[in-house]
């Protein structure tokens, strides 16, 4: 079965580019492909093989992690494996190190990409999940050249549906700020035990603590998938902010989350009532994580390569 007629490897974004705009919407950007091929087999069965794939794993500036004044900017074509190796990473974005960690199993951490992952544009991306809670940007290459960095959560139109049109644009990569004095990040979710299933809830925390470690100074916190798009949980860190590090606040966290926010029942997933027990089980996991990793400035990641 024939999947794809032409195949390019362009080594710069404006080639990339001037690619896609050759197609004129019959190529599509490809990094990994692991979630790619499996639509393309699709499409294939129904006598549709892909004009051209344009992949865009060989461009220097998209296979990089630079840090640069405390702020880490990550190419889009950079792997899962990659993110989980830099010790950087681990120290000053722990959260995104353990969702880039639990993907899938090792054959789709070494070849699927991070830009792969937001490209997709799915509600539950375990790497988009962290990318939120650390308030990141993404770089956009859009067909007429210009680049333009957009904050992470403008990229997501719908389920599946992103502002990146994959067989015009190109998502070159992304940047944030890593984890200072009193800051911390974690990242917890809850998954059927088996390797393909689709994760039932994620969790990422980014937390500030004030000098004496008495109150939190700033909170983000987004769960996936509760809606279409990723969210950030607004109401859930708004009981948070500035209020003293007690299991009392933590309750009233957990009080408002159970009130604000909305997961479906899926039956890919699990209920909503179970779900929403779930959000309860990991606010109460990765806060006090982010917390302690912020008060001590250990962070060493946890559950790495579980699957
Ligand atoms: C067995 C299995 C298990 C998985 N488990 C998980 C999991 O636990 N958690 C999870 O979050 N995901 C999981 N996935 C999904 C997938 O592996 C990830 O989302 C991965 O990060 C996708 O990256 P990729 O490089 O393979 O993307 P690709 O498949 O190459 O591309 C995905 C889409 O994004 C577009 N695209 C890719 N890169 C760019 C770019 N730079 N610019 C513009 N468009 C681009 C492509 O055109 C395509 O539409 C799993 C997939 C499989 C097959």
């Amino acid at each position: 079965m024939q999947l794809w007629e032409n195949y390019h490897t362009p080594s710069t974004v404006t080639e990339a580019l001037a690619l896609l705009a050759s197609y004129n919407g019959a190529g599509r950007v490809i990094a990994g492909g692991t979630d790619l091929l499996i639509d393309l087999q699709f499409a294939a069965e129904h006598q549709q093989p892909q004009q051209a794939l344009i992949d865009i794993t060989h461009i220097p500036e998209m296979t990089n992690i630079v840090i640069t004044d405390g702020v880490c900017n990550i190419g889009a074509a950079v792997t899962h494996t990659a993110i989980v190796q830099s010790e950087a990473i681990e120290h000053g974005a722990t959260c995104l190190v353990e969702s880039c960690g639990v993907v899938g199993g090792p054959q789709v951490r070494n070849v699927g990409t991070l830009g792969g992952n937001v490209a997709h544009a799915l509600p539950a991306g375990d790497g988009t999940t962290s990318l939120v809670a650390l308030d990141a940007e993404a770089e956009v290459a859009w067909a007429d050249g210009s680049r333009e960095w957009l904050p992470i959560l403008d990229l997501f139109k719908g389920p599946g549906v992103s502002a990146i049109d994959s067989t015009k644009d190109v998502l070159v990569g992304f940047r944030f700020a890593l984890c200072k004095t009193h800051e911390g990040s974690a990242f917890k979710r809850i998954m059927r035990p088996q390797g393909v299933a689709l994760p039932i809830l994620g969790c990422a925390v980014w937390v500030r603590l004030d000098e004496q470690h008495a109150h939190y100074d700033d909170v983000r916190i987004c769960l996936a998938p509760v809606a279409p798009t990723p969210v950030r949980a607004t109401e859930v860190e708004a009981v948070l902010r500035s209020q003293p590090l007690h299991n009392d606040t933590l309750t009233k966290a957990v009080t408002i989350a159970r009130e604000t926010l909305h997961p479906r029942t899926s039956k890919y997933r699990a209920t909503a009532d179970y779900r929403l027990e779930m959000i309860e089980t990991l606010l109460r996991q990765a806060i006090p994580m982010a917390v302690e990793r912020a008060r001590t400035g250990i962070a060493e990641a946890e559950g790495v390569g579980l699957g």
